[in-house]
């Protein structure tokens, strides 16, 4: 029975009628990877960098990253690995950083904006992944909190200069679409990106305005609001338009409901916590697509989240 369960959690994800959705953890160190191998995930959907600077107390030079980035890529063996450039601000803060003081943190100098404005954070950070690149494994940058073109061309052109210099292999490059804007613009930015992963705890709250630390509104800002769901249905429809592909690392995808209605709406890939994954893959497993692309369909045309959350109950 023990032997069955595992061949189970490592079986893919495939509806009945043989869509198969791909299956990714969020994890960020090489423990967190064998966990997460061992409960069924087929790769890293998330890796948040951020950790390495907040953990420490001081920043990691360059050397000490391509030593982390390789690790990771040592634990996943032939399996994809995507590395998140650093996100810091809004919930993120890192006292060593000495950042100035932000009345709006969520609304400031967070993610990318901090990127193209610090070379001195991103720079080595780049060097350290090319140079875990030149492994010639699976591995995939991404840029969190991007709102314009003019920052992925910028970010692209950084990360060129720095392949270039270290003679790397190019890998694919990706934006995180947590912001509306994003969403909006997907078909425009689709030509500039290999891939897309939704952040969709920021895009709830910067869609929904609800700061997503509110104690007081936490039941309010929910990732299954229609509003939510049409800007992940405009990130796959911009994405298609080019043939890119489009994951959710954000929290609902390892809702086992939520799973299903982002599948439904066309998402290729779902990046969870470990221990979700287990549950995603057997519910996604008794599901037909074609019910799940009518589900989709039902929920985008609900006025309210609570009509979305109806619609689990309704199929059970
Ligand atoms: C998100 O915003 O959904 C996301 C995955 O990134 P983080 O939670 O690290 O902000
Ligand atoms: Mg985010």
């Amino acid at each position: 029975r023990r032997r069955r369960e595992a061949a189970d959690r490592a079986a893919p994800a495939v509806t009945t009628d043989g869509q198969r959705i791909e299956i990714a953890a969020n994890a960020n160190t090489p423990d967190q990877v064998a966990l997460a191998l061992d409960l069924g995930a087929e790769g890293v959907g998330l890796m948040r960098t951020e950790f390495l600077f907040l953990e420490r107390g001081a920043t990691p030079t360059e050397d000490e990253q391509a030593e982390i980035y390789t690790a990771m890529l040592d634990a996943l063996g032939d399996r994809p690995l995507i590395v998140r450039a650093l996100d810091i601000g809004g919930d993120k803060q890192v006292a060593h950083l000495d950042l100035p003081h932000e009345a709006n943190p969520f609304l400031g100098v967070r993610g990318a904006r901090l990127l193209l404005r610090r070379p001195e954070l991103i720079e080595p950070q780049l060097r350290a992944l090319y140079r875990a690149a030149k492994s010639g494994r699976k591995l995939s940058i991404m840029f969190p909190m991007i709102t314009s073109l003019q920052e992925i061309v910028a970010l692209r052109a950084i990360c060129e200069r720095i392949r270039a210099d270290l003679d790397a292999p190019g890998v694919p490059l990706g934006i995180m679409v947590e912001v509306p804007s994003a969403a909006v613009l997907a078909d425009v930015f689709a030509a500039h990106v290999d891939f897309f992963s939704i952040g969709t705890n920021d895009l709830t709250q910067y869609a929904l305005a609800i700061d997503r630390q509110h104690p007081d509104l936490a039941a309010e800002a929910d990732s299954l609001h229609p509003a939510v769901l049409r800007l992940i249905a405009a990130t796959v429809k911009g994405a298609a338009a080019h043939g890119r592909w489009v994951g959710v690392c954000g929290g609902i995808a390892g809702d086992p409901f939520g799973a299903c209605l982002l599948a439904g709406l066309g998402v290729d890939e779902l990046s969870m916590t470990p221990r979700d994954v287990p549950a995603v893959k057997a519910r996604l497993r008794s599901a037909t697509f074609s019910d799940l692309q009518r589900l989709a369909a039902e929920a985008l045309a609900a006025d309210t989240a609570d009509r979305v959350r109806a619609l689990d109950g309704e199929r059970r």
